[in-house]
């Protein structure tokens, strides 16, 4: 079942075209500097265009914040996403943006050919913000981007495997989803991982709810306590705020994607109703159908981010949790570096054209599954028949934007 939205339910929140609606190429939410040698905050909101409870909840909090904003010590900025997409109310107008920010993409940004496309232009002037703010950093930067989904259930967070995004994202009380850019191609995110920042991606719950708005808003006030801009006193309602995100399932907060469900849109994919994130499920249940047929579960585990609505090209996700003496061995391995031993052992080689990339030729090492090279660090970028491609994520412990002096 693909739930129509009505027009109604698509406006509930842009009732007013006045200083409310969104405008073509205007990023700038709010942006506040109390100390420029503190932390960095950059949120973002709408990167899909259906998605705006982001861009509301931004609003909400920016206006808030302007009257203690003398307490602010670092900079926080606020920006709006897919703009143009924003504006026709949809995921986007020619292409997704939040799978745009690839090497070959940025290597394009600004060109002609680029600016063809609405998305292309969106690309370049985030760009041109994001570098901005990136280059002034003088401490620690922190980036997160506000989603919402088709599906009902509750929030979580969506993190890149970094040690330094791990600590942040445990300091929220939401459950954490780790890998999903590994399924993703061209996140934003990712990009300005690979850059440094930390990350935090957020799905705050259902498109056009009230509830995720209130839910974006709680995360960016944590966040702004979590990355040391404001004190926890400063924040308006911090318990209530906490508790309204607090969100286990089955007692677990970490879990890891391990499939992706791609869909093209000659597939008519069409999801089985009646499911949310992180429903549990068995291997072998059905759980959609498309023109070849039924599709069913590889294996146990928690359903995560169907797809009811009729743009996306993921059909749906499924993870597992992952426990928490799995979480400390990773983190002890990596802080003493055995990532860098594994390029020695049998079936393993470097790649010649960059040194953060490894191929595994998997009959040889067998031994090596993707989990152990997860549990190291590294990120899946393809497999080649037996051979595994990983590549190291980068800025994994230290900060590029924090020097020695401060920590
Ligand atoms: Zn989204």
């Amino acid at each position: 079942m693909t739930p129509q939205l009505s027009t109604d339910e698509r406006t509930i929140h842009r009732p007013d075209h006045g200083s409310g609606a969104f405008i073509a190429g205007d990023h700038n939410i709010a942006s506040f500097i109390g100390d420029a040698a503190g932390p960095t905050l950059i949120v973002v909101g709408g990167l899909h265009g259906n998605e705006s409870a982001g861009v509301f909840a931004l609003r909400n909090v920016a206006s808030t914040l302007r009257d203690q904003s003398d307490r602010i010590r670092g900079r926080v900025v606020f920006l709006s996403g897919n703009t143009r997409a924003l504006f026709e109310g949809k995921r986007y107008i020619e292409h997704d943006l939040n799978r745009a920010w690839t090497p070959s993409a940025m290597s394009r940004v600004g060109s002609q050919e680029l600016l063809q496309t609405s998305e292309g232009i969106e690309l370049t002037e985030l760009d041109s913000i994001l570098d901005s703010i990136l280059i002034t950093a003088r401490d620690e930067v922190y980036v997160l981007d506000l989603h919402s989904t088709s599906a009902d259930g509750m929030p979580f967070a969506t993190v890149g495997d970094t040690l330094r995004n791990r600590k942040f994202a445990q300091q929220f009380p939401v459950a954490i989803l780790l890998g999903i850019e590994e399924q993703l191609e061209g996140t934003m995110l990712e990009y300005v991982n690979n850059l440094g920042a930390v990350t935090l991606g957020f799905e705050g719950g259902q498109h056009y709810s009230e509830k995720t708005v209130k839910n974006h808003e709680a995360l960016v006030w944590i966040a702004l306590a979590n990355s040391g801009i404001l004190a926890e006193t400063d924040i308006p309602n911090f318990n209530e705020q906490y508790s309204r995100l607090d969100s286990a399932v089955d007692g677990s907060r970490i879990f890891e994607i391990r499939y992706r469900h791609p869909v093209k849109p000659e597939d008519d994919f069409i999801m089985d109703a009646g499911y949310s994130n992180f429903d549990p499920i068995e291997k072998g249940q059905a759980l959609a159908s498309d023109r070849n047929g039924r599709i069913f579960a590889g294996e146990k585990g928690v359903l995560l981010m169907p797809l009811y609505q009729k743009l996306g090209e993921d059909g749906f996700f499924t993870g597992r949790r992952i426990s928490p003496f799995w979480l400390w061995l990773s983190g002890v391995l990596r802080r003493v570096g055995v990532q860098y031993w594994v390029r020695i052992l049998p079936g393993v080689r470097r790649d010649g054209k960059d040194p953060e990339t490894l191929i595994v030729n998997t009959s040889v090492a067998r031994v090596f599954p993707l989990q152990i090279f997860h549990l190291l660090g590294f990120r899946r970028r393809r497999w080649i028949g037996k051979t595994l491609v990983v590549s190291r994520r980068k800025h994994d412990v230290i900060s590029p934007f924090v020097s020695e002096r401060a920590g």
